[in-house]
């Protein structure tokens, strides 16, 4: 239906209106399995025929046929990884994976290795990284026959269907990830009214975990152990709802929270009330970023994707989308990081839109430098950290 609707845009959203909230952050937790499960079903499945235009597995059996594979191996980091560096680099922040450098000639060389600490990328394939060797026997053009270039192989109507659905897609992951109080979303998103809220409480580095423990459980009713389980995840994953209820009660927790962790360390703590509804969201934008990083390892798809996370958005004052994102970095949790995932293994993957993006950045550098000096948390995993792969590029 959303391939003939007039406007497929507000279809989109329709569903994920209607669908989200239903998924995450209901009063009772599904398990993390049963999750899965109906976002696949009811959310991710349904994107990806439309995306297809036919079952989904047949579109990608099609696409891995007539692909080549690319000649950049781009493989991001888990922190703690294993990688390798060689004499041969241009730099220091060239590096590879290990199943690239087994398969290089930097083997038998005066190479060094490390822990990656999280975020950066493989360098194999990138002639301007290595001053000899830069491909991996996998990664060399020269060793595969098939191998033109890594041009576009998407049929006109999948590439024009793919670039309308990402449009709608990291508009809303977009939106959903910058969202501010008072922030307007797109009509067919507004919340319905539903009296249910989260107070949602932050990490930052002022406050020790004992800090955070003692605040809780003088401000939302509950034991030690509940208070440690809640303050682990907040170290975890950024932030955690640390009460469900309605907007006063909310209101009040924040309060409580704020002016119990004051008084032990000059700076309260940073705590959020959000609607229900619109943490269902963000949950879900978060999922979506992780759905992009498997869509376009395909070639195509990625150019669709970089075309759409760098056109110039429609208002002039407001910047591209994959801007937005940069410049609300130092005050995303750490959802940030999979925002980085996305750009290493799109923009950064692509020779002239690599270039269109560190017009960008360059645009905001600034800006974003000052962020990261304001910035209180976790300055480890920050946008700035991008500038190795862009300002150590010389044909940059
Ligand atoms: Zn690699
Ligand atoms: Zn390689
Ligand atoms: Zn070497």
């Amino acid at each position: 239906e959303w391939q003939e609707a007039a406007d497929s845009r507000a279809e989109l959203l329709r569903h994920l209106k209607e669908q989200v909230p239903r998924i995450f952050c209901l009063k009772k937790e599904l398990s993390p399995q049963d999750e899965e499960e109906l976002v696949q079903s009811h959310l991710l499945h349904p994107l990806e025929c439309f995306l297809f235009g036919e079952h989904p597995q047949e579109g990608l059996q099609k696409l891995q046929q007539g692909s080549s594979s690319s000649q950049l191996c781009g493989r991001v980091f888990k922190e703690g990884e294993t990688v390798y560096s060689c004499d041969c680099a241009i730099d220091p922040t060239c590096v590879l994976c290990m199943d690239c450098f087994q398969d290089s000639v930097h083997k038998t060389h005066r190479y060094k290795m490390h822990a990656s600490s999280g975020g950066g990328f493989c360098d194999c394939g990138d002639v301007e990284a290595w001053k000899i060797g830069p491909y991996c026997s996998k990664h060399d053009p020269g060793a595969t026959t098939a191998m033109v270039t890594d041009d576009c192989v998407l049929e006109p109507e999948l590439y024009e269907r793919a670039e309308r659905l990402f449009r709608v897609l990291l508009r809303y992951v977009t939106d959903f990830l910058v969202w501010e109080e008072n922030f307007e979303l797109p009509s067919e998103l507004q919340p319905t009214k539903e009296n249910a809220y989260y107070c949602v409480l932050y990490n930052d580095e002022h406050h020790s975990y004992d800090h955070v423990i003692y605040t809780l459980q003088r401000s939302v009713n509950c034991d030690h152990n509940e208070a440690h389980t809640y303050t682990a995840l907040i170290d975890k994953e950024g932030r955690r709802a640390v009460k469900r209820g309605t907007l006063h009660s909310c209101e009040q927790a924040k309060d409580l929270i704020r002016s119990n962790s004051e008084h032990i360390s000059l700076q309260p703590l940073r705590v959020e009330i959000l609607h229900a509804a619109i943490m269902a969201h963000q949950t879900f934008a978060l999922r979506l970023g992780s759905w992009f990083q498997k869509i376009i390892g395909y070639s195509g798809f990625r150019q669709a994707f970089c075309q759409v996370a760098l056109e110039p958005s429609a208002d002039s004052d407001t910047p591209c989308l994959i801007s937005r994102l940069m410049l609300h970095d130092a005050r995303m949790y750490k959802a940030r990081k999979i925002v980085h995932e996305l750009i290493f293994c799109s923009m950064l993957m692509e020779t002239e839109f690599k270039r269109l993006f560190a017009i960008e950045f360059t645009k905001h550098y600034k800006q974003l430098q000052k962020d990261f000096i304001n910035d209180d948390h976790e300055r480890s995993i920050s946008i700035t950290a991008l500038s190795v792969q862009i300002f150590t590029v010389p044909t940059l």
